[in-house]
């Protein structure tokens, strides 16, 4: 048992799997959340949070997985790249064990009201420089995870890991009911529209029950970066089976009869993909450690944010915890950060990777898994482990090489 006192800022999916996990292993954990559970279950939907094996083991182990038998599961990945008026490319891998997603309206106001009653203290704030000074003060370790939130800015953006400056896809969610499910498995239905942009869709759990979740991602100023002059949340709608019309009849076909989950079950906006330096420092001089998004956010076109703050949340408490009750200083702070690095430099590598157009070593790979099953299996299971792609997805020799292996 400890009772070493950690402030994080922010209640989100990083956030509060780390304080719920710290208060299981008998720290003083408070959280500062600036949105209430209702707020949050009442807002917009934030995020598709579509999560695989590996992040949602995280909360098992923690018993923070609530809606395990509620929740549709996803069952594979499905890839298609439309061409001469069909289907120029289209595979299916299955996934070794299901990922699901939990609308974060319905998860996060019961996990919020899981921490407090696990000991937790909740202050609901908009957290600025000068409260950060005060936890600081207060406590043995200050974490920020405060996501997209302005107060990440705090953090030095790492230019060396940040190639882009700017939004590399117009981003937007649509949350339905009615969709006609796949004739087989459940899947995540990734379309990539060259030159357009991306469209996925797959099962998942929000208040009103099972739904499916729609994710628009627009190359900037093509036909699918279409939201800004969108007035209403059925226009929204509109808009979203007008794109399947034009470029996915096949997925336009599943969506005759949906209707939105509610008003609130639609997004639309776009950010760049940032990566900032681990440790913040305050005014003082005092330092605070960021975590998740707040310090590595992607662009969701791998659907990797939910999985990368389950996993960071798992290094960052295994580290507090293994620390024992040396003082939790900046090399601790930098140590923690770059084992969960070691992880996530992939992820990020390939997110990156994706928003590009892709080169031929990637086209032949995507292309040839429909022959080879073996190949869509392993891309398939990879959204759990991305590291399992590299070195043979990023360089075009390895690529060649393991295609012949395959072949063989
Ligand atoms: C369109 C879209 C689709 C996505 N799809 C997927 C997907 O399919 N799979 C996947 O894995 N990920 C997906 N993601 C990403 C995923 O949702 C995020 O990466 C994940 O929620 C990050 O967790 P976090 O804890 O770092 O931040 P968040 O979950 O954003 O939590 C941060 C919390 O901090 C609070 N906060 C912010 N500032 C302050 C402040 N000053 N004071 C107090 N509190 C503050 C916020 O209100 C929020 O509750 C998607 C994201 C988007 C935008």
């Amino acid at each position: 048992m400890s009772n070493r006192k950690i402030t994080i800022l922010g209640g989100g999916q990083a956030g509060l799997q780390l304080a719920c996990g710290l208060l299981q292993k008998g720290f003083d954990v408070k959280v500062v959340q600036n949105r209430t559970a209702d707020d949050i279950r009442t807002g917009k939907v934030m995020s598709s949070q579509c999560m695989f094996h590996t992040a949602l083991q995280n909360e098992r182990d923690i018993g923070l997985d609530f809606w395990g038998e509620e929740c549709p599961t996803v069952d594979s990945i499905n890839f298609v790249v439309p061409g001469s008026g069909g289907k120029a490319i289209d595979w299916n891998g299955l996934l070794d064990r299901p990922a699901q997603s939990v609308d974060q309206r319905t998860k996060i106001p019961v996990w919020l009201k899981e921490f407090e009653r696990r000991g937790g203290s909740l202050e609901i704030k908009d957290a600025g420089i000068a409260d950060l000074e005060a936890y600081a003060a207060a406590s043995d370790l200050t974490i920020v995870a405060a996501g997209k939130g302005d107060i990440a800015k705090m953090f030095e953006r790492d230019t060396e890991k940040s190639p882009f400056d700017r939004p590399q896809r117009a981003l937007a969610l649509t949350y339905v009911h009615g969709m006609t499910p796949r004739p087989d498995h459940s899947a995540v239905n990734f379309n990539l529209i060259p030159g357009v942009g991306e469209y996925f869709v797959f099962p998942a759990l929000t208040n009103s029950g099972a739904c499916e979740i729609m994710v628009f991602e627009g190359v900037p100023g093509g036909p699918m970066d279409c939201w800004k002059d969108v007035a209403s949340p059925q226009e929204h709608l509109a808009r979203s089976k007008e794109i399947l019309s034009t470029f996915l009849p096949w997925e336009a076909e599943r969506c005759r009869n949906v209707e939105l989950t509610d008003a609130n079950g639609i997004l639309s906006g776009a950010f760049p993909p940032t990566v900032r330096k681990p440790i913040g420092r305050l005014p003082s001089g005092k330092v605070v450690l960021g975590l998740a998004d707040a310090v590595c956010l992607n662009d969701p076109i791998t659907g990797q944010g939910s999985n990368n703050a389950s996993k960071a949340a798992r290094v960052y408490m295994d580290a507090i915890v293994d620390h024992g009750d040396r003082p939790f200083d900046e090399a601790f702070m930098q140590a923690t950060f770059d084992k969960y690095w070691d992880y996530a430099q992939f992820v990020v590598g390939w997110t990156n990777a994706m928003l590009q157009p892709p080169p031929p070593h990637v086209l032949n790979i995507m292309g040839s898994a429909q022959a080879m099953p073996a190949l869509s299996l392993r891309i398939a299971n990879a959204f759990d482990n991305p590291p399992d792609l590299f070195p043979w997805f990023a360089v075009p020799e390895e690529a060649d090489r393991y295609l012949q292996q395959l072949a063989a």
